[in-house]
Parts: structure tokens; sequence; C-alpha cells
């Protein structure tokens, strides 16, 4: 709880007293040719855009700009309005009108594919989780569902390094994706890894967002970086999920909180709008149940 405040008010003391001065996160820069909007496929143009409509009339006021740098706002939801209580507790997701139903019910493995193209084509939206190997991927997908062996079915040998689908609540997918950054495997084996999964990210029309998950007890990784930058750049809708953060005993090293930070501090540069991020933990189940109910609104938002 205390971590979760600590880094709220990193990142909410100016949106918490605006308007001066300007908060420094309105300053991010957007370097990326296409705009990474909101996280999700649909294209803003085909809604009702409330905030265009009201910056026209008036120019937007510092408590809107802060909330659409540093704030993941959903559609639906005017940066104008956003109020403290609307955001997730250990988060900068902006909770919206598209958020329901999010507990899962019922979910069962169906099929793990080699391409893209051989992946379930029944046109449920879906999830893609991803991350270094050893980030808590299966640990997260398990804590999610509350099973222990559904995330096992990707570790089987001859899984690992396939494109694996769940279906949940018969209505929408989780997809376990090969870890990348083994220390040990081989070049070959690295571009493997790369050309088939990028295949999926760039072909998948289903996809609502990725999940990408980084571990936050450990300093920023160039290879997540580098990952998260790829991603931005091909106008992937995307999460951060942090992972381990209720490792905050770390005798030496940064806590959690610090390496999110850094993170953040280091991808800050390439987005107008950052990515929404979550502080999670498989072990004491911080941010399930926000993860949950924010993957709800951004699919309710894609369903209708
Ligand atoms: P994967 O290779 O990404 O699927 O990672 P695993 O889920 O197998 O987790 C790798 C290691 O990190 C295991 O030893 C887990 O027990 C540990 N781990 C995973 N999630 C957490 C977490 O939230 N907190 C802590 N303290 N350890 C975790």
């Amino acid at each position: 709880m205390l971590l979760r405040n600590r880094l709220l008010s990193l990142n909410l003391t100016s949106f918490l007293s605006p308007p001066s001065p300007p908060p420094k996160s309105a300053s991010f820069l957007f370097s990326f040719n296409k705009t990474i909007a909101h996280s999700t496929h649909k294209r803003p143009e085909s809604k009702p855009d409330v905030s265009a409509s009201r910056a026209a009339k008036q120019p937007m006021s510092e408590r809107a700009r802060f909330a659409k740098t540093v704030l993941f706002v959903p559609p639906g939801v005017d940066p104008e309005d956003v109020t403290d209580e609307m955001i997730l507790p250990g988060s900068n997701i902006v909770v919206g009108p598209y958020a329901g139903h999010s507990q899962i019910k019922e979910v069962e493995f169906v099929k793990s594919s080699g391409r893209a193209k051989d992946c379930p084509k029944d046109d449920r939206p879906e999830f893609a989780i991803l991350g270094r190997s050893n980030v808590g991927k299966s640990s997260l997908i398990n804590a999610l569902v509350r099973k222990k062996e559904v995330a096992l079915t990707s570790k089987k040998p001859g899984k690992t390094q396939l494109i694996n689908h769940f279906l949940v609540n018969k209505s929408w997918y989780i997809v376990d994706l090969p870890g990348y950054g083994f220390a040990r495997a081989s070049d070959a084996a690295r571009t493997d890894w790369s050309s088939f999964t990028k295949g999926y990210f760039l072909n998948r029309d289903t996809l609502v967002a990725v999940l990408l998950l980084i571990d936050a007890s450990v300093p920023p990784q160039r290879i997540d970086l580098d990952c998260a930058n790829w991603l931005g750049r091909n106008n992937i809708p995307m999460t951060f999920v942090f992972t381990k953060c209720d490792k905050l005993k770390a005798s030496k090293g940064k806590r959690p909180d610090e390496n999110i930070r850094d993170f953040q501090e280091l991808i800050r540069e390439n987005y107008k709008q950052h990515p929404a991020w979550i502080m999670t933990s498989s072990v004491t189940g911080l941010g399930r149940d926000e993860l949950l109910l924010h993957l709800s609104q951004l699919r309710n938002y894609w369903d209708q």
C-alpha cells in the first residue's frame, strides 16, 4: 500500500495540484510517426471525440494536458473530467465508461500455433502477454486466471516457441507468447523468435493490446526498452505490466518503484501520450483486479 501511494504521489503530485509550475511530465516528446492513440486498434476518429470537440472551443487546461500526457485516458473520458478517484491504484490508468465485468470464471487452453495465420480465426478479441524469460509471465497468467497449471502449457518442451491461445469466459483470449532474451539462446533462435512474433503483432487484427511484462525488481533492461520501442514504432497498443513489485527487501539495488520510474524516464521521449502501466505482484495479488478491470474496458470498447 505504501509503495503504491509513494509511486502514485510521484506521478500525481502535479495532477492533484495544478496548474503551476507546469508538470515536468507534460513535456513528453512525440517522436513516433504514427499516433499512439488509445490502447485499441480502433482509430479514435471512429468515435465521437469529446476531448477534440471541447479543445476546439477552449484551450486545454494544464490538468487536461497532464491527463493526456501522463495518464492513460480511455475512450469515452474527457481528459478535462479526470479526477484522482478515477485512476486505478498503482497505475496511470483512468477507468472509463467501458469498464465492466472483469472477473475470470473459466479458462480453457485452445491451441498452440507456429504462425500468426494458424491462430484461431473466430474474431474474438485478444491480449498478448509478452516479456523476457523469467519475468514472471507464467506466474502472472496463473494469478489472473487463479489456476496453477494454465500457463504451464507453454513451458512444456516444444511449446515454448509457440503462440498459445487460452479462451477466457468463452469470449476473449489471453495469448501466451514466447519469452524473449533467453540468455543461452543461439542467434538463430533469437532471429526465429523475432520474425514469427513480429509477424503475429503486425498481422493479428483481433489483437486489442500487448501486455508487455517488465521485471520491476531489476533496473531497466536494454532488451525490454528495445521491445517497447519496436511495439511503439509499429503502433501496437500496449500496457506495461510491472511484475514482482512485492520485492521490496532487496538488499542491494533500487526498489521496484525506483526501477519503474527509471524505465518510464527512458521511454518517455518516445511517446506523446504515455502507454498504460500498472504495478503487479503474483505473490501478493497486487494489481490483479485492477489489471482485469483495465482489460475489460479495452475489450468492451473493441467489442462494440
Ligand atoms: P516466466 O519465465 O516469465 O514464465 O517466469 P515465472 O512465472 O516462471 O517466474 C520466474 C521466477 O520469478 C519464479 O521463480 C517465480 O517464483 C518468480 N516470480 C514470478 N512472479 C513473481 C512475483 O510477483 N513476485 C516475486 N517475488 N517473485 C515472482
